[in-house]
């Protein structure tokens, strides 16, 4: 739909869309801009542009519009106790990591928190009537604008101001009413200065008007009317309307400050205490002129980098005031912001990896990272959570818990980034060596791949600059990986399945067959549990044929079947296979276990990232940053067996989804989004509670035993944990203790064999001077001792290759037989190690016709090694066991030819 349209439609009737009861008790005019044409509402008649058009844009820097001053914290407070006075509840903010809704990683407006999905659709559910909420939102589409602009954010607190008009809310006049007396009354704005500007706005299939209100140019909040839905022209009133104020609390603050930028009044205290220790020398004139003139030139020009030039030629800044206050200035801005985002997503449970949401969150660490080389800065980043947490802790109390766990996991990514800028360093190496820069697709690329960020190689001046399109390019990426695709077969005509399961549960029952498709069953109502939720379905049988799967398709459960397939109409008798069903239970129940288990020995960012349960076999893959230790390991089995040892009751309710989620947290949707308006919470005591529609046990004890079997880092920031329980465990441990049992059998061979082979070399060597006697006493060609002799043309040749024999004894036997003996030679060839050797020496009468040099040689050779040595002396091996017999053969045939 065309925004402009329906602008256009409701402008020419702006008594009907626009116009409040505020703005005639005021005594408003309704003007169009003299330059824009966009129509405004102002107590000021003399005034005649628009507010981003007219000349007091942004002439609150450093000169604010209120009496009061208000910084970031101090500006909750006040709008807070406003609206609390006039009958609002204040909800505290929901997570950032987008839990409830399938098709966000991140919480992007305060609106989502209250949207819920239900089939395809949409459906908003409020805890209270009207509300406002001060909600962290996280937007990486202008991550190059964070630092520079002095109002962009990577995350900012949405002031949610919300009512659906019934009997407890209100409707357009009222809320107008409320927010200009909120600017006007609160915060001490004089009227004139308050500017209510006409727009729509539409989205997911609804629309309606808007009311932007602006003070000095800058806009501080929207009051969205959600009001028709379908096409302009053919559109319908809503059945629930709906208003979605959202103010930026940053924009509050900024405006009673009148700072430079917006960060300055935002982040307490750490932004004075960067300046101070990067020594950055702020001359404030300067500064509100560049900001302001940047604030100005913003609208006007679509690329940052000219935005910035033509701020600093308005300002009349020199390279060197660029270089020596901008430049560090927007690095220190921007280290403050994504810390600060990093703070709230950690601690919401999010991690920071290469896939989904997680890549925002590690590009903005390395952003940190590479903007404090750049800038050559060494910083506590330790102490700045702290300063930073200390700040927002009052209004965001639940960061005060997860200090630690986003140190860690800080700690543990900037020393990945460190560890990868030598593998980083090669690669732009390498593209330095190309022609021309390379474009933003492959900037994207060589991020996503390679993990080579663009500030790396803007620090490293292989590029420039950053593309200003990079970031919201590669936001869009990672924006719609999280859509999932949903099957359709049509059996939209049949009621839904009846199911036993979350009944009575009955292992045996008789059902009606209400529809027969292919090998496939549909029954009025069933016992066995359909695939979902990671659980794997229910076997047996139903009218004596096997079922072989059983899948859910919207409410309708289909059984397939192997065997005689029934009629439509008939009555069947059906029997659930019993023991796979108590060994899916408990893997089920285990799972649930496991998964609380590690959260409580690794940490709160420890989440179900998908699991699967099986018979005889489940696994339970979570998110953490490493792989696990054996320790770990042993520590989380030993957290799940003492929960099972402690027999809590696992107790299974109902809850209208908005209770729940009051009442548990979001923490509930471990297993993922669940669509429908009830849920089933699944509790362990106080230990875990999740959304779940599987089948679990009734008390922990009847798991018995969990072990776990296997862990793998799988992706990054996912480990997977495959485990077994109930008697497929106990078998585990019994086959485990056997094949130990196995082992240390062999281990106690091996040494005995060792032992053996230990003890007849001794003796062997002990045997040395009797067998040097009866060589030397003997003249015959024979054999002792496992040592052939030859004597040829009275040469006495001795070999042998007997296992009894060790290098100790061939050298002591060699030497001294030829010694002895000038006219002999002895070859020994033996096992030593993973080695074949030989050992050879010929007498000094001897060596005149056999070269002890050269056998080794050939020997060697043969076992794939080298020899080396003289005539009379040589060795040599390798390590070609497979050849011993060829190389025996080939030793005799040299010594004896
Ligand atoms: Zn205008
Ligand atoms: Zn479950």
């Amino acid at each position: 739909m065309d925004k402009k349209e329906i602008l256009k439609e409701f402008s020419s009737d702006s008594d009907r869309y626009y116009k409040v009861k505020l703005f005639d008790e005021q005594g408003f005019v309704r003007k169009a801009c003299s330059k824009c044409s966009r129509f405004f509402w102002t107590l000021d008649s003399g005034r005649d542009m628009c507010p981003e058009d007219a000349d007091d844009t942004y002439s609150f820097i450093g000169d604010p519009p209120t009496a009061k001053r208000f910084d970031y914290t101090e500006s909750w407070k006040q709008v807070e106790e406003f609206f609390v006075k006039n009958g609002h509840t204040s909800v505290s903010r929901y997570p950032v990591v987008c839990r409830w809704r399938d098709d966000l990683y991140f919480t992007i407006a305060s609106i989502v928190d209250f949207q819920r999905v239900m089939g395809s659709k949409v459906v908003f559910e409020f805890p209270a009537n009207p509300l406002i909420v001060p909600q962290t939102c996280l937007r990486f589409k202008d991550l190059e604008n964070v630092g520079v602009t002095g109002r962009h954010f990577s995350s900012f607190c949405m002031i949610g101001q919300h009512s659906i008009p019934n009997e407890n809310g209100y409707w357009k006049d009222e809320c107008v009413d409320l927010d200009f007396r909120l600017l006007t009354e609160q915060f001490g704005i004089k009227k004139e200065e308050v500017v209510f500007v006409e727009d729509v706005w539409e989205g997911g299939g609804s629309f309606g008007s808007s009311l932007e209100y602006f003070v000095k140019g800058l806009e501080l909040g929207n009051a969205v009317f959600t009001e028709f839905q379908g096409e302009l022209g053919k559109h319908t009133t809503l059945d629930q309307k709906i208003i979605d104020m959202g103010a930026g609390l940053e924009r509050f603050a900024w405006i009673t400050m009148g700072t430079p930028t917006a960060y300055d009044c935002c982040f307490g205290p750490i932004t004075n205490h960067l300046m101070q220790k990067i020594g950055i020398e702020s001359d404030s004139e300067m500064l509100r002129k560049y900001f302001t003139a940047i604030s100005k030139n913003l609208e006007k020009y679509d690329d940052l980098i000219d935005v910035r030039k033509h701020a600093v030629k308005n300002t009349g800044l020199t390279d060197e005031q660029v270089k020596k206050i901008i430049t560090p200035l927007e690095g220190m801005y921007l280290i403050v912001d994504h810390l600060r985002t990093l703070i709230f997503a950690i601690a919401d449970g999010a991690l920071p990896s290469n896939v989904g949401g997680g890549y925002n969150l590690r590009m903005m660490i390395r952003r940190i990272s590479g903007t404090m080389d750049r800038m050559n800065l060494k910083l506590d980043i330790d102490e700045l959570v702290d300063m930073h947490i200390d700040y927002l802790k009052d209004t965001y109390p639940e960061l005060d818990e997860k200090r630690q766990d986003v140190k860690i996991i800080l700690k543990i990514e900037s020393q990945r980034y460190v560890e990868s800028k030598v593998h980083m360093k090669k690669i732009a190496d390498k593209m330095s060596q190309k022609e021309r820069a390379p474009t933003v697709d492959e900037l994207i690329t060589l991020y996503e791949s390679d993990g080579v960020t663009p500030e790396y190689l803007k620090e490293i001046n292989a590029i420039s600059e950053i593309p200003s399109s990079f970031y919201e390019k590669l936001s869009d990426l990672h924006q719609s990986d999280k859509k999932k695709t949903v099957e359709q077969l049509s059996i939209d005509d049949l009621p839904e399945t009846e199911m036993l399961f979350y009944a009575d549960d009955p292992m045996s029952f008789d059902a009606k067959v209400l529809r027969v498709i292919d090998d496939m069953i549909v029954l009025d109502r069933t016992s066995f549990y359909a695939r979902g939720g990671g659980q794997e379905p229910d076997y047996g049988s139903i009218s004596g044929s096997k079922v072989v799967d059983v899948n859910k398709h919207g409410g309708v459960i289909l059984h397939k079947l192997d065997g005689n397939i029934p009629k439509e109409g008939e009555t069947v008798s059906c029997m659930v296979d019993v023991t796979r069903r108590s060994n899916i239970t408990k893997n089920h129940t285990s799972t649930h276990i496991l998964n609380s288990s590690a959260r409580g020995v690794l940490g709160s960012w420890v989440w179900q990232h998908s699991a699967f349960k099986d018979d005889d076999h489940a696994r339970l893959d979570i998110t953490h940053h490493s792989s696990l230790t054996e320790k770990e390991v042993a520590d989380i089995e030993k957290t799940a067996n003492d929960i099972v040892a402690k027999d809590m009751s696992v107790t299974i309710e109902n809850y209208d989804r908005g209770t729940a989620e009051q009442k548990y947290g979001f923490k509930i949707y471990q297993g993922g989004v669940v669509p429908v308006k009830s849920v089933r919470i699944v509790s362990i005591e106080d230990f875990d509670v999740e959304a779940c529609g599987g089948t679990h046990v009734k008390k922990t004890k009847e798991i018995e035993l969990i072990k776990i079997t296997r862990t793998k880092r799988i992706q990054d920031g996912v480990v997977r944990i495959e485990f077994v329980s109930g008697n497929t465990a106990k078998q585990y441990v019994e086959e485990q203790k056997v094949k130990q049992t196995e082992q240390a059998k062999e281990t106690a061979q091996k040494e005995i064999i060792e032992k053996q082979r230990e003890e007849g070399k001794e003796k062997a060597r002990e045997k040395i001077p009797i067998l040097l006697e009866q060589v030397a006493s003997l003249n015959d060609t024979t054999t002792i001792d496992e040592i052939e002799m030859t004597i040829q043309n009275s040469m006495k040749i001795c070999f042998t290759a007997s296992t009894q024999y060790d290098e100790f004894f061939h050298t002591n036997f060699g030497k001294k037989l030829v010694k002895n003996n000038p006219n002999s030679v002895y070859v020994g060839i033996f096992e030593s190690g993973p080695t074949i050797r030989i050992m050879a020496y010929c007498g000094d009468e001897a060596s005149k016709s056999k070269n002890a040099g050269e056998i080794a040689k050939s020997v060697a050779e043969i076992l794939g090694g080298a020899g080396g040595g003289d005539a009379k002396f040589a060795q040599g091996g390798g390590k070609d066991t497979s050849k011993k017999d060829e190389a025996i053969a080939k030793a005799k045939s040299m010594i004896l030819g």
